[in-house]
């Protein structure tokens, strides 16, 4: 990462600014930008004119001070009402192809495991920032937090399209951290951020080790909870479990609701292989539910993975779904998914079936031949290995996690309405796992 060295001396300036008063270090110094930085004169930005009239009057010898202390010269202090590029630059409006189709309350199974972060995440969707706030979301992988999460946002953007409704991942949060930081655009990245009336962060016990990101986030999070909107956060451990994060953020997180995800039980686990199987248009049997329920318990996203084999088996001989074959399925030679498959598995499927090469993929080529391929093999890291959308993205030449879930969102479209395409990604899915 090449951290412009304006922001490198910034940041010594404001360390020194704050040990020499931190009073107002506390209220103010965390919102300040620069806006231009030249040997002998530094201009810093806030973003309230009040504020910026009491800076000057107050603060600039305490500045004036720091950046002696930190360059040892004399540099001429001034403040200056920020301004993000072109006047207020407009936040990216969350749009429903970002999220996943079938990640709705209406598609989500209730059970004792889940049900209050179920009913929270109902409450919070339907008088946002106003129940619980921040609601906070944690649980072993592959219990439904994505899933969750996806559903209020899907719900918030229907009931009130108008609000600025924010999903990242907390890499994603990273990232996007990074390259404000690189291209010198942090007035705008915070503009954002702050803009929005909800925001969303997935997975954030990501953001353990990376000092500068929590720092930003702890901002963020201020500034929107003290305006009232909105904050939704899921993790793999509660918030004090998480390792290497800010005592202060942790304490933050547990300011409003904390509720955790178990594993279902064997009744909620039949009845989310069911809701599968209908999502798919697959029709079981009881028994075989049962039998996939009694078998897989401790991850849904593994349920759902012996579910797509069965189905595969099953579409590319030609048979009907028994229990028999479910037992294969699960049991036999052929391997479950996600513990061997990995994106190389996939990638040599797709290029050797597509007679593709991997640089392709990798390129920023958008012609229909290798578009296809390159959504297929997103689509099928997807579903059988347990890679991130942007893991996977990364795998295909460092694409983010929109395009990712874009690309799944049309195959999976595709699938259903050309059966071409559902007998080729179960061929696919096949060849796979035997193969793989
Ligand atoms: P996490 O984010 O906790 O790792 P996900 O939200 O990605 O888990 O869930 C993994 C898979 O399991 C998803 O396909 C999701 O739809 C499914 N799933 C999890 N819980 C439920 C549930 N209660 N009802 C229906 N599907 C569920
Ligand atoms: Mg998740």
């Amino acid at each position: 990462m090449k951290v412009r060295d304006n922001d490198n001396v910034f940041a010594e300036i404001l360390g020194r600014a704050k040990a020499l008063d931190p009073v107002n270090a506390r209220k103010w110094f965390d919102d300040l930008v620069v806006l231009d930085f030249d040997g002998g004169s530094l201009k810093i930005g806030y973003g309230d004119e009040t504020a910026v009239n009491f800076l000057r009057s107050t603060c600039r010898s305490t500045f004036t001070r720091a950046a002696q202390q930190a360059t040892g010269h004399l540099i001429t202090v001034d403040f200056e009402l920020s301004r993000p590029k072109n006047g207020r630059e407009e936040a990216p409006r969350l749009s429903q192809a970002v999220l996943h189709p079938d990640y709705t309350f209406e598609n989500f199974v209730v059970g004792p495991s889940n049900r209050l972060a179920h009913a929270s995440c109902i409450a919070v969707s339907q008088a946002p920032g106003s129940t619980y706030n921040p609601l906070f979301i944690y649980g072993n992988s592959g219990l439904g937090k994505t899933h969750l999460l996806h559903a209020v946002c899907y719900e918030t953007i229907t009931r009130a399209p108008a609000a600025v409704t924010q999903f990242l991942s907390c890499e994603e949060f990273t990232n996007r951290f990074i390259r404000a930081i690189q291209e010198g655009d942090l007035v705008g990245f915070k503009a954002q951020l702050r803009a929005a009336d909800m925001l969303v962060i997935d997975d954030v016990q990501f953001l353990r080790e990376r000092e500068q990101t929590q720092e930003e986030f702890f901002h963020t999070f201020n500034a929107l909870y003290n305006a009232g909107k909105q904050i939704i956060l899921s993790a793999d451990s509660a918030p004090g479990n998480l390792p290497s994060l800010e005592e202060r953020l942790i304490s933050r997180f547990n300011w409003g609701l904390v509720t955790r995800i178990d594993p279902p039980s064997y009744e909620t686990r039949i009845a989310i292989v069911q809701k599968k199987a209908q999502l798919r248009g697959i029709d079981i049997s009881d028994d075989i539910a049962q039998y996939i329920a009694r078998k897989v318990q401790a991850n849904i996203r593994e349920l759902e993975g012996a579910l797509t084999t069965i189905y595969a088996m099953s579409a590319a001989g030609g048979r009907e779904i028994t229990l028999e074959l479910a037992r294969t399925a699960v049991e036999g030679q052929i391997k479950l998914p996600f513990r061997h498959i990995s994106i190389t598995d996939i990638i040599e499927a797709v290029t050797k079936h597509f007679d593709v090469r991997l640089a392709d993929l990798q390129s920023k080529k958008r012609n229909q031949s290798i578009m296809m391929p390159r959504q297929v093999c997103m689509y099928l890291a997807r579903s059988l290995t347990r890679h991130s959308l942007e893991e996977i993205g990364g795998h295909l030449g460092g694409r983010d996690h929109t395009t990712v879930l874009h690309a799944c969102n049309k195959i999976n479209q595709a699938a259903q309405s050309d059966p071409k395409v559902g007998s080729l990604l179960a061929e696919l899915t096949k060849r796979i796992n035997t193969e793989g």
